[in-house]
Formats: C-alpha cells, sequence, structure tokens
C-alpha cells in the first residue's frame, strides 16, 4: 500500500533536510517544506528534495492575487507536487494560486491545529470549505489532532483531498486521523527529532495501514 505519510522537514540546517529526504524519502508520500527549509537554502532545495520524494511547499500563500501567483510560480518552477495556500484571504487571492498552479495540487487551509486558530480561522471553516470548493482547490489541510472535525470537513467535501497536520508532537494520533476521513497524514517533529526516523517512519505507515 502507498505510503499516507507526508514528513515535514523543519529542519534548520540544509545538510540535515538532504539527508533526512535521502532516509526516507522512498517511505513516504511526499516531504513537506515550509519556510524555515527556504529561507534556509533558498527555492533549489525544493528540487533537492525532490530527487527523493514529492515534495508539499508549506507556503501558507497570504498575499494578494499578484504576488499569490508569483510565489506558486515558482514552487511549480522548482518542480513541487503541491502546494499549501491560506483561503481567509479570500476567493480571488485562492483562486490566483489554483490558476498559476499548473499541474501542483493545492491545499487550502481551512483549519488549523494550534488554539490561537480556534479565534479567527475555525469559526470560519465552513465559509471557507465551501469558498474552496467553489475555487478548484484540490484539497484541504484539516486538524490532525480533532478527529471529529475531519469527519466534518470530509463530509462537506467529498472527493477532495483532506491532509492533517498537528499528530504526534501536537497530540493527535495517526491512526485516528486517517479512521476519520483524512488521506495523509503530515509527522514533523515526532519524525526528524527521533533516534530513528526511518524506524519511527515505519511504525507511522504501519500504523496508518492497520487503520485503513
Ligand atoms: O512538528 P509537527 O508534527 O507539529 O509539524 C507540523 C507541521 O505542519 C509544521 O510544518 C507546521 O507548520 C505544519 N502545519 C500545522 N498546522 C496547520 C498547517 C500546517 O501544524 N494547520
Amino acid at each position: 500500500m502507498e505510503s499516507k505519510l507526508v514528513v515535514a522537514l523543519d529542519l534548520m540546517k540544509e545538510s540535515d533536510v538532504i539527508e533526512m529526504a535521502a532516509k526516507i524519502g522512498s517511505r513516504v508520500f511526499a516531504i513537506k517544506l515550509n519556510w524555515p527549509a527556504i529561507l534556509l537554502s533558498g527555492s533549489r532545495i525544493i528540487r533537492d528534495v525532490s530527487r527523493y520524494s514529492r515534495v508539499i511547499c508549506d507556503f501558507k500563500v497570504a498575499d494578494i492575487p499578484n504576488t499569490n501567483s508569483l510565489i506558486t510560480e515558482k514552487a511549480l518552477e522548482m518542480g513541487a507536487w503541491g502546494i499549501i495556500s491560506h483561503s481567509f484571504t479570500g476567493h480571488d487571492s485562492l483562486r490566483a494560486v489554483i490558476e498559476s498552479a499548473g499541474d501542483m495540487k493545492v491545499f487550502s487551509v481551512v483549519s488549523m491545529s494550534h488554539p490561537g486558530s480556534a479565534e479567527f480561522i475555525n469559526p470560519n471553516t465552513d465559509r471557507l470549505v465551501e469558498m474552496s470548493v467553489r475555487a478548484g482547490a484540490s484539497g484541504f489541510i484539516g486538524p490532525g489532532n480533532d478527529p471529529a472535525e475531519i469527519a466534518r470537513i470530509r463530509k462537506m467535501a467529498p472527493g477532495k483531498i483532506i491532509m492533517t497536520p498537528g499528530v504526534g508532537a501536537q497530540g493527535g494520533k495517526a491512526g485516528d486521523a486517517i479512521r476519520a476521513g483524512a488521506d495523509l497524514v503530515i509527522v514533523g517533529r515526532s519524525v526528524y527529532t527521533s533516534a530513528d526516523p526511518v524506524k519511527q517512519v515505519g511504525n507511522l505507515n504501519m500504523e496508518i495501514d492497520s487503520s485503513v
């Protein structure tokens, strides 16, 4: 069975990112790169990590449409498989990402896994899902530590890919997120700080496989 695990490599040293990608790349669905890795190494790290695995650019794009297009075009040019965009900036901003994405998947953030998300984003999840479906997003980022909320988003958006961080360091369990309806589970710290990341990836893959 193909892995449903996306590993977030939020490491602050370029050689650590590449070394870890080489070790685990063939055992995961994708590697997610966020601003820490990009600010450290520049966008070429997207191309370098793509040698080992699909790459999802977690840019949480949140600007005016023109700037969003420029950011998205760069991710596409460097060979990313997917890009994560905010949606609270509205339909035109999200559309700019989707229109510039070529064959990249676009994931819209509709809920976050940290406490502050309860202030503004989570009260608007339903509207963000509805607008993102209308705009043509490929899928959503939902809270991996809140299975009931994943299940609700699953119902609102059949056929869309749900990807959930919040597993491991933020308290969620990979198996629970998959059973609730997530398609892909994002795990960062609990893999890359583990004494044996390859073994940890194997354990997570087994946990996920036994929950489907
Ligand atoms: O280390 P940890 O497993 O908590 O990493 C989760 C990753 O997912 C981080 O890269 C974080 O930026 C990202 N993320 C998140 N919550 C969201 C969207 C992305 O934790 N809603």
